[in-house]
């Protein structure tokens, strides 16, 4: 419960409709109850008028609501029985529609506002993922945040709306009923109301049972979903392994332990109705037995329209006290979400600005100071000692083994992580003391693993640039050599790509990629190794271009060709985090068994063979 306290700020702020809603709630139980002491007042004076020859005890008339007391008073004046009950039910049927237009406000209120909580809230933890690091999103599975969206906002809205809903109900309901029962017989009331502690502790016991079920289905059916979802997107590794059989007998284990849960908690479910009914029924048994008794032998008071208006108090009592159950249980599930999201929204990003961060054009000085760098959640140390040093418009080439810690250099470029010893400048500033989100616009960075939206071709060009015009958008196709490719494409640059578009070579996605990076024309540039799927001959076209639209840009490239190297102001071999050999092309060739003298020997007798 305590974890709901977090919807306080919330609540404060839709009070207005929560606080009508109450309001509304409490009004059309109000009129809600006055129809039996209506009923009760009809029925006596029938009674009355037709046993007026042998008078005899039909109930005083005590306990009446003040608004019925009026009605009563006023009806009174007329004389003729049958004009009474006409009347004395159309004020019946009047309070039915009060009451229902009220329950219709309640609806308008409190429903609406969980909707604007679920709303505020989806964005609330949405804007809380894009606050946070690559450390968190290492941290946990996509599911898992994905989960924390959908699913547990979705249960706190049941909270915020049908459940307070129906407490408020079930408390305005027990409270009036009671009160007016109590004033028109305590003897009654009391023998009535017995078995509704009974109801409640059964209520408990099968309520917990029932939400333990529930749990475990839920568990099951976010089971099927994954792997629902990991066999549709890997139905070509599935298929071509033949796997599909195998695929499907792991699937039908999964829809078995789901159906024998959700089978064992329609057979829980199948008692709870029942046994309530059972118990209201006892009630209204109680109420006519003894109620009837107490009638027979004249004791308490108690006339036949008392014990009619008592039959319809219990009624009015079954759905409120059905749902406890439910309720609890509503108000349990929100509040375990709400512990989940919490814990998201809570979560400091390790990077993030200081106060003191300034917004500065980025000329392109790079200084890279005895940075020494070990992944969190690995323990990898992936720099140790390094030191770079880049001049404003040099064109660096960084090369090495997999695992030597280039893309690191890019990452902490970009400040994805804090460094852990050293640090890091930028035009000599310290890249703590730069905005991020600053740093991060002016840096053109084409990662390693490619991703495209599912949008159109010209929409991921322009992502980092919203409002690009298309001839910028062209430009940048162009020189990443993208832009013969697109104009093919049925549909242009208004082509989709992604799921429900066309399917791209590798080769075309790293071009558009780069072309997305190239549009933010920024004073440094990071290419990550995103001419890999790209044959020798175009990258070297590729090449030719962007050394133009370069000139005046400092550009760290990652790569594993050595041919498109040769232009580079300067070449570095790194090694397990540090770097091994430095120089230019000819200055590294002239290191006996060097890495890249190798490297180039071996690719060039490569290409030789082609
Ligand atoms: P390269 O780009 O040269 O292949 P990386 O900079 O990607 O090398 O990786 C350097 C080392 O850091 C590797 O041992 C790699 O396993 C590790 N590493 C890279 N990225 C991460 C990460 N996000 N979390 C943990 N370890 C990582
Ligand atoms: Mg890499």
């Amino acid at each position: 419960m305590r974890h709901l306290r977090a919807l306080g700020k919330y609540f404060w702020k839709y009070r207005v409709r929560l606080g009508a809603g109450i309001l509304f709630v409490v009004l059309s139980n109000y009129f809600n109850v006055l129809s039996p002491q209506l009923m009760r007042f009809i029925i006596n004076y029938v009674d009355n008028a037709l046993s007026l020859t042998h008078s005899r005890v039909t109930g005083t008339d005590d306990g009446y609501d003040f608004l019925v007391k009026k009605v009563i008073g006023w009806i009174g004046v007329q004389s003729n029985v049958g004009r009474v009950v006409i009347i004395a039910s159309l004020i019946i049927l009047l309070l039915a529609l009060l009451r229902s237009f009220f329950m219709f406000l309640m609806r308008q209120t409190i429903i609406v506002m969980s909707r604007h909580i679920e709303y505020d809230q989806k964005n609330e933890v949405y804007a809380k993922y894009q606050s946070l690091d690559n450390l968190f999103f290492k941290r946990h599975a996509i599911g898992d945040l994905m989960n924390r969206i959908a699913e547990d906002v979705s249960r706190v809205r049941i909270f915020t709306g049908p459940a307070i809903m129906y407490i408020v109900n079930l408390v305005s309901v027990i409270a009036l009923s009671v009160f007016f029962m109590l004033q028109s017989s305590k003897e009654l009331t009391f023998y009535v109301l017995i078995p509704l502690p009974v109801l409640a502790i059964i209520i408990y016991f099968v309520n917990s049972t029932i939400h333990k079920k529930s749990e475990r289905i839920q568990e099951a059916l976010s089971d099927l979903t994954t792997n629902a979802q990991e066999s549709y997107s890997g139905i070509r590794v599935i298929k071509s392994f033949v796997q599909e059989r195998s695929m499907l007998d792991f699937f039908q284990v999964n829809t078995e332990r789901y159906r024998k849960n959700a089978v064992s908690l329609a057979k829980t479910e199948a008692i709870y109705f029942p046994a309530i009914n059972l118990l209201i029924g006892i009630s209204t048994l109680c109420t006519i037995m003894i109620g009837g008794l107490y009638y027979i032998n004249h004791e308490h008071n108690i006339s036949l329209g008392t014990i009619v208006e008592f039959i319809v108090y219990v009624n009015m009592l079954t759905f409120p006290v059905s749902a406890i159950g439910l309720t609890a249980s509503m108000v349990q599930r929100a509040a375990a979400s709400q512990k989940r999201l919490n814990e998201f929204l809570d979560i400091e990003p390790e990077v993030k600005d200081s106060t003191s961060a300034k917004d500065a054009v980025i000329e392109g000085i790079v200084d890279f100071n005895n940075v020494t760098f070990t992944y969190p959640d690995t323990g990898i140390t992936a720099l140790r000692n390094f030191n770079l040093h880049i001049k404003k418009g040099e064109k660096i080439a960084i090369t090495g083994r997999t695992g030597s810690g280039k893309s690191t250099i890019a990452q902490l470029l970009l400040r994805m992580y804090n460094v852990e010893a050293g640090n890091i400048e930028l035009d000599k500033t310290p890249l703590a003391n730069l905005q991020l989100s600053s740093l991060r616009q002016q840096i053109s960075y084409v990662p390693q693993d490619v991703f495209l939206f599912s949008d159109t071709v010209e929409n991921n060009i322009r992502f980092g640039i919203p409002n690009a015009k298309k001839e910028a958008v062209v430009e940048a196709a162009r020189i990443a050599g993208v832009d013969k490719e697109i104009e093919g494409f049925a549909n242009g640059y208004d082509t989709l790509i992604g799921e429900r578009g066309v399917t791209l070579s590798g080769g075309q996605k790293q071009r558009i990629s780069i072309a997305r990076a190239l549009i933010k024309d920024p004073g440094l540039i990071i290419f990550d190794d995103c001419l890999s799927a790209v044959d020798a001959k175009t990258e070297k076209e590729i090449m030719g271009r962007l050394n133009e639209y370069l000139a005046d840009k400092t550009a760290i490239i990652i790569t594993h060709r050595v041919f498109s190297l040769l232009n580079f102001d300067r070449i570095i071999v790194l090694e397990e985090g540090h770097i091994v050999e430095e120089g230019t092309h000819e200055q590294l060739m002239q290191i006996p068994d060097g890495f890249y003298a190798r490297l180039y020997a071996r690719q060039q007798g490569h290409t030789g063979h082609q």
